[in-house]
This record gives C-alpha cells, sequence and structure tokens, in this order.
C-alpha cells in the first residue's frame, strides 16, 4: 500500500513538474491547438488524480484492509484520514469555476432582448452600440454571439462571417469553461510550477482552435483579415494572423 502511494505520488509530480515543460516548449501546439488541451486535461487529471488516490494509500497503510480507517487501533489514524480527506474537499472549493460576471450581465441583455438581435447560421449574433472593437461569445442556453456596432461597421462582410464563426466556436467546444476550470486551478495553488503556464497557454490554444473552426468555414484568408481588423495591436493577434497565412 505505502509502496503504491509513493509510486502514485512521485508519478503525480512528474506529470506536473514535466507536462508544463513540455507543452510550452513544442511548436506543435501552435498547430494542434485542440490536442494540445486534451494534454493539459490528461496532464491535470493524472496530476491530481494521482497526488489523491497516492497520499490516501499512504495514510490508509497503517490500518488493516478489513478496517482501513483504524479508528480503534491507532488514535491518529482516524485524524490522518480526516485532515486527507478535508484536504481534498478543500481543493475541490478552491477549484471551484467561476463564470465571469460580464458574462452574466451580458447574458441578461440578451434575455431581454436590449440589444438587437440575428441569427447567423443557427447562432444568435446580438450588436451591442460601441464605437470600439468587440466581439465575445456569450455561454448558457440564453447565450450567443456580441458584436460591436463599432466592430461590424469596420468588417467586410466575410470578415464578419469569420468573426461569428469564431466565437460559436468558443460556445461550440467549450472554451469558457476550459479557461475557467484552468484559470481557477491557477488561483487554488498559484505555487504549483505549471499552474501559471498552463491558464496562460489554455488562453492562447482556445484562440487558436476558434481560428481554425471559422478558418475551415469561412477561409483561413478572412479570418486572418478578421483577426488584424478586431484587434490590430497585440501580440496574440499578430501570432493568430501569422499562423493563418
Ligand atoms: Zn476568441
Amino acid at each position: 500500500m505505502v509502496v503504491t502511494g509513493v509510486v502514485l505520488v512521485a508519478m503525480a509530480l512528474a506529470v506536473v513538474v514535466l507536462a508544463p515543460r513540455v507543452l510550452t516548449r513544442s511548436a506543435w501546439t501552435i498547430d494542434r491547438p485542440r490536442t494540445a488541451l486534451l494534454a493539459w486535461s490528461l496532464a491535470v487529471v493524472v496530476g491530481v488524480v494521482g497526488f489523491v488516490l497516492g497520499i490516501a494509500f499512504v495514510v490508509l497503510a497503517d490500518g488493516p484492509l478489513s478496517d482501513p480507517f483504524a479508528i480503534g487501533d491507532s488514535p491518529t489514524h482516524g485524524f490522518n484520514v480526516g485532515v486527507a480527506v478535508l484536504a481534498v474537499v478543500a481543493f475541490v472549493v478552491a477549484v471551484r469555476v467561476r463564470p465571469g460576471s460580464e458574462h452574466r450581465a451580458v447574458r441578461e441583455a440578451m434575455r431581454q432582448g436590449a440589444a438587437p438581435h440575428r441569427e447567423i447560421d443557427g447562432t444568435l449574433v446580438a450588436v451591442v452600440e460601441a464605437d470600439h472593437a468587440l466581439a465575445c461569445a456569450v455561454p448558457g442556453r440564453s447565450g450567443g454571439v456580441l458584436v460591436s456596432s463599432g466592430l461590424a461597421a469596420r468588417l467586410q462582410t466575410d470578415e464578419l462571417e469569420a468573426v461569428v464563426a469564431h466565437e460559436r466556436a468558443h460556445l461550440q467546444q467549450h472554451h469558457a469553461a476550459v479557461v475557467a476550470v484552468a484559470e481557477s486551478i491557477e488561483r487554488a495553488v498559484p505555487w504549483v510550477p505549471g499552474a501559471r503556464a498552463m491558464a496562460r497557454s489554455t488562453r492562447v490554444l482556445v484562440e487558436f482552435a476558434a481560428d481554425d473552426a471559422a478558418a475551415r468555414r469561412v477561409g483561413r484568408e478572412a479570418v486572418r483579415r478578421a483577426v488584424l481588423v478586431a484587434d490590430a495591436t497585440s501580440a496574440l493577434a499578430a501570432i493568430r494572423a501569422s499562423r493563418l497565412t
């Protein structure tokens, strides 16, 4: 039991240390963002499950299997198990997903019909009056895609379709949840070396994945132009545009 536990913890630690190094230094992640996102998820599952199971094995090892909690035999055993269970519960609570409050406000506005909206390819697209370039995906049953009038005015038709296809991909591939989980883990265990790298990578990889989905729909060139119109200044937009050429 103790050996199994130690092996599991060692395996979990190896994954937590090595996965961020491999995944942040591999060029293939730029071309295969969805595979990279899957690899990050696997690393989290193996890391967390391995660590929790390993600790549980070690803690339970000094009690007989027929009475794993062995409270009668060892005065500290029940306490140890309690601490382990509490630690797991604390981790789960700390890692709870917090949806963005701005999404709630936008969803409420869409539900009340505050913004004029139309359906493009089965997706609810709302246009809000604002001069600055803004496009975002609002997850949820009454969600959809939000585009500012300022951005819509600057885009050609195929570029607007590219923006809508990009935001729809965020919705269909549940990117808001993926990013929320990565950011919650970063908040819960900021001292774990890979947590910050994972949150940063996840935010970039979901943009690449959404660009790829949009490119399959409207072509890479329209997506590339739309990215540069929507965001002419950021380094991420420059990288997104260059990987689409
Ligand atoms: Zn995006």
